[in-house]
């Protein structure tokens, strides 16, 4: 089985690509680097299907009161970075139901053990103790589900995510032994060298809808709360010696300097730092201007669209009716290699 480190960058068109973000707050610099950025090449010479991922946020957030506003802001920020309703099937996951078809067959196929060992089901175990239900337990299920409906090869996402399609390609290969063969090997992809994580700018863990806001740089967040939360990541008095090793919440920094500023920027504090004069207020101060640059058209163009709900609903239309039709042709070839076309 290739690993998608390997398969990284060699996407050549006219691959069957599908992605999902699910809608459970403001969208954030992690979700643009780990996916919507490779949805925007992507959908220029492949058949795509991006899904709002609604009943995925129901295993964590069952109170449907925000929904259906999370699901537009989802939607406009989604286009806002640049993906193209009319390129990619730009979809609702609720309105396609041949999902929970899929989920169900699949759901014969997943082990409990299997379930109980994934990384995120015991880390919102940990989190949510008084929340821990079946639709959590089967998250990447319900996520190869998605996936497979559309017998997708290529899935770009974080690396978060990374063990959620290795299972995808366990339940595919299931099917597949024990049904016929149906479905394609989906593979976790990206157009760099390697699955991206963004961190979070108190040096734990990655950037995230629902975690620590104040860690978080979110695609909505104004001019003056970027300047705030870059200014108060975490740093230290500097390196004392040439040439040191960076600790993680510098590298940290590093690392989102290198998404959103000029490489020569870059070089020049990567030198500083190595010749131990680096002033980390200046660096600081430096990536919170790149990082403006970048967020503010976003945020800008996004607020428009969220505020043309007309338009926001034929999106959803228009890209659920594509989705169906990928889904239902899936479907059909299902029941009949299962042996549940009776008539
Ligand atoms: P979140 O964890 O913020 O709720 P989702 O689970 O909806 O985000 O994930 C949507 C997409 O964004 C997935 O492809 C996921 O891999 C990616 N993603 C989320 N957080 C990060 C991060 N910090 N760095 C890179 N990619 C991320």
């Amino acid at each position: 089985m290739k690993d998608s480190q390997e398969l990284s960058g060699n996407v050549t068109g006219n691959k069957i690509v599908m992605s999902g973000i699910r809608p459970t707050g403001f969208l954030h610099l992690g979700n643009y680097f780990g996916a919507i950025r490779n949805y925007i090449r992507m959908q220029e010479s492949n058949e795509c299907y991006f899904m709002v991922a609604d009943l995925h946020s129901l295993t964590t957030h069952p109170d449907t009161k925000s929904l259906k506003s999370n699901v537009h802001r989802v939607l406009a920020e989604n286009i806002a970075c640049g993906l193209d309703p009319d390129k990619a099937a730009f979809f609702c996951q609720s309105q396609v139901y041949e999902t929970a078809e899929l989920y169900l067959y699949l759901n014969m196929l997943a082990y409990k053990g299997e379930l109980e060992k994934t990384v995120t089901f015991k880390d919102k175990v940990r989190q949510h103790p008084e929340n821990v239900n079946a639709g959590l337990l089967t998250y990447p299920v319900l996520q190869a589900a998605d996936i497979l409906l559309h017998r997708a090869s290529f899935v770009p996402v974080g690396k978060d995510q990374e063990q959620h399609l290795e299972m995808a390609r366990n339940f595919a290969n299931r099917f597949n032994h024990r049904y016929g063969d149906v479905f394609p090997e989906p593979q976790a992809f990206n157009f760099n060298e390697t699955l991206v994580k963004v961190p979070s700018l108190d040096g734990t863990g990655k950037m995230s809808k629902s975690e620590n806001a104040m860690a978080t740089l979110y695609l909505a967040d104004d001019d003056d709360m970027i300047r705030k939360k870059l200014m108060k990541a975490k740093t230290d008095s500097g390196p004392t010696e040439k040439n040191s090793v960076k600790p993680d919440y510098i590298e940290n920094i590093f690392l989102l300097m290198g998404l959103v500023s000029a490489p020569d920027t870059v070089a020049s504090y990567e030198a500083d730092f190595n010749n131990a004069s680096i002033r980390y207020g200046d660096l600081k101060k430096q990536l919170a201007e790149d990082m403006i640059r970048f967020i503010s058209p976003i945020r800008q163009k996004a607020a428009d669209i969220l505020s043309n709900e007309k338009y926001l609903a034929e999106v959803m239309e228009k890209g659920a009716q594509k989705a169906r039709v990928s889904a239902q042709k899936t479907m059909k070839l299902v029941r009949e290699v299962m042996g549940l076309n009776y008539y």
